[in-house]
């Protein structure tokens, strides 16, 4: 089929109604209105919005209040990390790039900045991130509060790359945190989910500015697991879309290169021919689909596109789902996925979305998915948003734990405190730190409870 290409396959979720977030100034905005997640099934009816101008009025106002607060971002997770029947407390308005170190190729930017505005931003001064998630809509510290990570067995995820960063406690006081510093508090803080205070800003680690040059192409799913590992090490990102009730996944290998700048958008074709696609493909009992899926996927033709390296890692993403997302040791990733394509099959689930297949490598942070020693393969599975993912997640996710998968915290899950606190060596010590930095639980909402109490 002429036009369709991995792109418009993937082409999908947009910026959206974003997240409700109201931009009130500092106080009680009483009345306030509801908060939807971007995916629009979580919503919270919070007291108010809190959206400090500085980090001292954020200080003053954690000092001078009690009620439950809950730090959020670009609302973008899918869990319900951010509700409250108290305070939300926005950080839009710390937000950008502060300063930069051009020897140590750090920068400092306020918490609130989009990882989509700190590519640009960065450019500026010669410098560039080193990885990037699936899109860039998220802020810095929402990104790196549930261990937001990109593809590539060379990187960790993006709280890996964290230098520093300032955290005011839940009763108002400011922390420098570092390695150096607060060897503990850096290790918990760089994945906290929000619960050990405000994140106000952080620095990175980055590169000198570089290009990078993207290609994808529709190959059968055993020949890509065969050769995954190899591919992983030639190329600096290589993961796979496998297509359900298909033999095929859509590939995508992204290497560095000083080629022109070659990006165009998608045509009209080429979105008209995906929506063609998945609207045949729907109309097929998924018993009945694999020829068609095949037939298709055989004529997926390969892409290029040579951009700035922010420009290449990110993606916009139109049509809103909801995701499950568990990363399990390297050497069961194939063996996991194979088994949750199997049953997809074998049970016949009526889903068109594509799985994602990444791998990312492991970090020293208490509660990232790739804690620890093993580097680890991430698989997700995801649902539009207009459907009921239950049935669907509930089928899969005891297959992740068989494999001794960790749940993205962004991401829908459903364990709690005891199966969490086997999955991560240093589980108790973050339950420790958390209740010394908030022995009131000011930061704690029914989902985080169940986390780190229940
Ligand atoms: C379309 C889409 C694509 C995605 N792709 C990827 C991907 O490729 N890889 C991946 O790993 N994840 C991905 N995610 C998940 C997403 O990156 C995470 O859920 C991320 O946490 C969302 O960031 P946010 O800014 O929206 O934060 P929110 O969802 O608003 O909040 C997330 C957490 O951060 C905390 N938080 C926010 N601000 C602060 C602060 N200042 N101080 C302390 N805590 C704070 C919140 O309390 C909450 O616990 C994707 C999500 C969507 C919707």
């Amino acid at each position: 089929m002429a036009g369709l290409t991995r792109r418009n396959l993937l082409a999908g979720c947009a910026l959206s109604a974003l997240y409700g977030i109201a931009r009130p100034g500092y106080g009680d905005t009483a009345g306030s209105l509801p908060w939807r997640n971007w995916s629009g099934g979580i919503v919270a009816n919070p007291k108010g919005r809190v959206a400090p101008a500085s980090e001292a009025e954020l200080m003053e106002f954690l000092a001078s209040t009690t009620g439950p607060v809950r730090p959020v971002g670009s609302g973008h997770s899918f869990t319900p990390l951010v509700p409250t029947d108290g305070h939300l407390i926005v950080i839009d308005r710390l937000a950008g790039l502060q300063n930069h170190d051009p020897g140590a190729l750090t920068a400092t930017f306020g918490a609130g900045t989009r990882l989509g505005d700190m590519g640009p931003a960065l450019a500026n001064v010669g410098q560039g991130m080193l990885n990037l998630p699936d899109i860039d809509r998220q802020t810095l510290a929402g990104a790196t509060a549930t261990a937001t990570h990109g593809t590539g067995i060379g990187f960790t995820c993006l709280s890996g790359f964290v230098t520093s960063l300032r955290l005011i406690t839940p009763n108002g006081e400011a922390i420098d945190v570092s390695a150096e510093k607060n060897p503990d508090l850096f290790n918990a803080a760089r994945v906290s989910l929000g619960a050990l205070g405000v994140v106000t800003s952080m620095t990175v680690q980055n590169r000198n500015n570089y290009r990078l040059k993207a290609k994808s192409w529709a190959q059968p799913i055993e020949e890509v697991l065969e050769s995954f590992d190899e591919q992983a090490a030639k190329h600096r990102h290589f993961e796979m879309f496998p297509l359900t009730h298909s033999d095929y996944a859509l590939t995508l290998a992204i290497d560095e290169t000083d080629e022109e700048i070659n990006n165009p958008p998608p045509s009209e074709e080429e979105a008209a021919a995906f929506d063609l696609a998945m609207k045949g493909w729907a109309l097929v009992a998924p018993r009945f689909r694999k020829p068609l899926v095949n037939g298709l996927a055989k004529m997926i033709g390969p892409t290029e596109a040579v951009d700035e390296s922010y420009k290449i890692l990110s993606n916009i993403r139109n049509n809103r789902f909801n995701e499950m997302e568990y990363s399990v040791p390297l050497e069961n990733g194939a063996k996991c996925l194979r088994e949750v394509l199997r049953t997809i099959t074998e049970k016949e689930i009526d889903v068109v979305f594509p799985l994602e297949y990444r791998y990312v490598s492991r970090d020293d942070t208490w509660l990232s998915m790739s804690a620890g020693e093993e580097d680890h393969a991430a698989i997700s599975i995801h649902r539009t948003s207009e459907e009921d993912y239950r049935p669907y997640f509930d089928l899969i996710e005891p297959i992740f734990w068989k494999y001794g998968g960790r749940p993205h915290w962004g991401k829908v899950h459903s364990l709690g405190a005891k199966e969490l606190t086997r999955l991560y060596p240093h589980f108790k010590d973050f339950q420790e730190l958390r209740r010394r930095l908030d022995p009131a639980n000011r930061m704690l909402n029914e989902h985080l409870r169940k986390l780190f109490i229940a």
